[in-house]
């Protein structure tokens, strides 16, 4: 039989996301609803680790649902990933009382969430919170819908002052793996191409399509670059070697870094973020564990780890072809 669940963890991992904090919100109203008690551990499996955590209660968590950021920081533990690290955090529970942990962050969480818990028999449940999108067993994670926002927002900036000047941008946005937030922001501004990790599309084809553009009479073009794409040279030494070899252009470079991370969450992410939690409440209290939420067409749902966590879950590839279209 499942154990009585009297106390319910929560910590937010990883890279941080718009929307967690409402996340947190939704986890520490939940169980006061459902009068559990709830604690919040800082820094991820850094404060299980540490036994660095507060008790939350639902006044504790006021006015935090439009705040960016986590109220309960974010960070990457390298000790959690050995057998000791873990072995502290899993005592640190016990002694705090704490029978199950909501675990808010993205893949790399996930994994060490599902280590954890087949290791000490300690139920968990991933809720899943990162601005890149790449998880399987969702449509949708709490973050991404603000990051998109943010990024067409600066593009529609830089698309001001590329026009003015006739200049060629090269807007850098992040995905070291996963090419959803250029790919989506660049159909969005109307970028004149898009780089991302999960296709070469090769120097060759870039310069023709530019050229091709130009032709055309365009004065001025955006080109969208994943951090990871393949085509094997940095969005720096891209525009250099655009510039040499296509000199009617002024090629310029704009990296969009972490701003992409910050802001205050859109309501499609706070209301992701309430969705998921009381769910993640729900399920534990149910007996359920060692399962991720996520939405599949507009259902909360629970999938296994091993399942949600599946390889080869990849970007709807028919965007390139609606921007090959549009770019025309
Ligand atoms: P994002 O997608 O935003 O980067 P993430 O959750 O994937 O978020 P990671 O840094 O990959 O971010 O993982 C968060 C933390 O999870 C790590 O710092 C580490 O403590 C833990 N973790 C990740 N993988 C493992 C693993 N294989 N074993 C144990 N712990 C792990």
């Amino acid at each position: 039989m499942a154990k009585e669940i009297r106390t319910i963890g929560v910590m937010t991992s990883g890279g941080d996301a718009p929307g967690m904090n409402a996340a947190i919100r939704a986890v520490a109203r939940a169980c006061a609803y459902y009068n559990v008690k709830c604690i919040g551990f800082y820094r991820g499996y850094q404060g299980m680790i540490e036994g660095d955590y507060c008790e939350m209660n639902a006044r504790s968590v006021r006015n935090i649902i439009s705040r960016g950021g986590t109220i309960l920081k974010s960070a990457r533990s390298q000790e959690f990933r050995d057998v000791e690290g873990r072995k502290k955090a899993a005592n640190n529970l016990k002694k705090i009382g704490v029978d199950a942990m909501i675990l808010i962050g993205g893949d790399g969480t996930f994994r060490g969430g599902e280590i954890f818990s087949k290791e000490y028999d300690i139920p968990v449940i991933g809720v899943p919170g990162t601005i890149d999108n790449d998880i399987a067993g969702t449509n949708f994670t709490i973050g991404y819908d603000t990051a998109l926002n943010t990024v067409i927002d600066a593009i529609d900036k830089i698309r001001d002052t590329a026009s003015s000047h006739d200049r060629l941008f090269f807007v850098e946005v992040m995905g070291r793996d996963a090419g959803f937030i250029a790919l989506n922001t660049g159909v969005g501004a109307g970028a004149e191409e898009i780089l991302i990790p999960e296709e070469d599309l090769g120097l060759d084809r870039l310069l023709e399509s530019l050229k091709r553009s130009k032709r055309s009479g365009k004065s001025s073009s955006i080109v969208v670059v994943s951090e990871g794409d393949k085509i094997g040279k940095n969005v720096y030494e891209l525009a250099d070697y655009i510039s040499e070899n296509l000199p009617d252009y002024e090629a310029k470079v704009t990296v969009l870094g972490h701003m992409q991370r910050g802001g205050s969450p859109t309501c499609f992410d706070r209301t992701l973020a309430s969705r998921f939690c009381v769910k993640a409440v729900e399920l534990l209290l149910d007996g359920q564990q060692n399962v991720m939420v996520g939405i599949i067409n507009n259902k909360i749902t629970a999938t296994s780890f091993e399942e949600g966590l599946k390889e080869g879950y990849g970007i709807n590839k028919e965007l390139l072809r609606i921007s090959d279209i549009l770019s025309t």
